[in-house]
């Protein structure tokens, strides 16, 4: 069995049976075998399938964002804001069915066509963090291209990726096309890369099993799609609006408690500016709420594991001094103070592995040169910020950072329209936007004679 347990109160919410290899092969098949007639379906009514889907989503909004918020420890108003983006991604990706348009290439003695062709059957796979908002990154333009599914959700947090599939079904999605899968990483998860009869991996995750990943899936020429970690760096100029940037660093870096892939865990600041920038940041990160997910005023909840915990704890009390610690219940439940370490050096530990909670780092730097060395003197690229008032120099060191997400005077990284993914090691192939559908569909071409021979 796999046992859900909540984070805040350290209580099973749910006991679940665990699937096996022979379940997963089974949902190969069940999915393998609705792929002919779901690819037929008309691009009208696929479309129509998934505005049904996002306006269920939206019925079932406030039970959706309660799951979540219980089973992750998220902050309610956070998994709101989540739930309310899943309705809008299977809103979005309805536009597309009846938009993947093909082009006509002038060529000699006939005419030649592209077509965007479905892959088959796409095997996702979603880490715990943002569980439905991830899967829905995926299961929004598999669908909208005419792909079936195989989504195996975190074992820790499985139970509103097996609400999304009733949702689905009740929409109106013929049995089959989208199938969950409750198991293991090392059991599921593998048998899925490893499956003939499955065309695609898209995978969020680590970038340790990325790579695995990655490895199994070349042995049958799999598509994959990989987002992975990252250690994103938040660049601070001494002539941004230092009173904004440290208001908003907080919640960049704490915000799901820093289990979060695009979390700005590397502050760097301009050595000028480092003393009154820690003195306004200091102050917000210690009025971080932090406390019961199903509060409303909540901010930041607990760690969704005890392990978790544990690791998080291993990079403090290393060499970089605790500069600022903010406040945490005590009892039960994951907690761990939000923590700001400065000054650290770019070689700690600290700056170079993924923590993956709310612990996070302040590194100074000289000038724009070392700004943009540091942000690139990691095996990561996900995501960042820049904040200065001097536009030139805010587009210079954007276009030298090394990653695939940046803000410029703001910590945001993802929205509906705009395409989200990493550089380097944090992976390889663009979610949400136009983008995502490239990565799940094939190209194709067809010339026709026209000439008599
Ligand atoms: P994880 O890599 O441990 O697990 C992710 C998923 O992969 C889970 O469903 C797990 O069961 C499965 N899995 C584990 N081993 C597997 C294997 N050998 N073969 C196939 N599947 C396997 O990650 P996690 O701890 O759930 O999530 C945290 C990580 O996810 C962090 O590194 C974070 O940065 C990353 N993440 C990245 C993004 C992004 O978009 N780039 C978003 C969220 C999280």
């Amino acid at each position: 069995m796999v046992q859900v347990v909540e984070p805040a109160t350290e209580e099973v919410m749910a006991e679940l049976p665990q699937a096996g290899v022979d379940e997963a092969d089974a949902a190969v098949a069940r999915a393998a075998d609705a792929f002919p007639a779901w690819r037929r379906v008309e691009p009208a009514e696929r479309a129509e399938l998934l505005r049904s889907v996002a306006g269920r989503i939206r019925d079932h909004a406030e039970e959706l964002a309660r799951l979540e918020a219980r089973n992750v420890g998220k902050p309610i108003s956070d998994a709101r804001g989540e739930v309310a983006m899943v309705a809008e991604v299977f809103n979005y990706y309805a536009g597309a069915p009846e938009r993947l348009l093909g082009s006509t290439i002038p060529v000699a003695g006939g005419v030649d066509m592209t077509f965007r062709e479905p892959l088959g059957v796409v095997g996702l796979i979603t880490p715990w963090n943002f569980p439905l908002s991830i899967a829905s990154w995926k299961v929004g333009p598999a669908l909208a291209a005419g792909n079936t599914i195989v989504l195996k959700p975190a074992e820790l947090t499985p139970l509103t990726a097996i609400e999304l599939e009733k949702i689905v079904v009740e929409a109106g999605v013929p049995e089959g096309v989208f199938n969950v899968v409750v198991g293991s990483g090392r059991v599921v998860g593998e048998r899925i890369v490893e499956h003939p009869d499955v065309a695609k991996v898209a995978f969020t995750g680590s970038t340790e099993v990325g790579r695995r990943i990655a490895a199994r899936a070349a042995e049958t020429i799999k598509r994959v799609t990989l987002e992975l970690g990252g250690k994103s760096a938040n660049v601070v100029f001494a002539d941004a609006d230092l009173e904004q940037a440290a208001a908003a660093a907080p919640m960049a870096m704490f915000g799901n408690a820093g289990q979060d892939c695009c979390s700005r865990s590397r502050i760097l600041v301009e050595r000028s500016a480092l003393d009154r920038f820690m003195e306004a940041l200091e102050e917000a990160v210690e009025g971080i709420a932090v406390g019961d997910p199903l509060d409303d005023s909540t901010e930041m909840g607990p760690l969704i594991s005890a392990d978790q915990r544990e690791t998080v704890a291993s990079y403090v009390n290393g060499d970089a001094p605790v500069a600022i610690r903010g406040r945490a219940p005590e009892g039960r439940g994951y907690w761990y103070p939000p923590t700001v370490l400065c000054p650290v050096s770019n070689d700690d530990r600290a700056a170079r592995e993924e923590i993956f909670g709310p612990v996070a780092c302040v590194i100074p730097f000289r000038d724009e040169a070392e700004a943009v060395r540091l942000a690139n003197d990691t095996i990561y690229g996900l995501s960042g910020s820049i904040w200065t008032r001097d536009g030139g120099k805010a587009l210079r060191v954007a276009r030298d950072i090394e990653t695939g997400v940046l803000s410029i005077n703001s910590n945001t990284s993802v929205r509906v329209s705009t395409p989200f993914g990493g550089f380097k090691q944090s992976g390889t192939g663009r979610e949400l936007g136009p983008h995502a559908l490239e990565y799940y569909t094939e190209l194709k071409n067809v010339y026709y004679a026209t000439e008599e021979r």
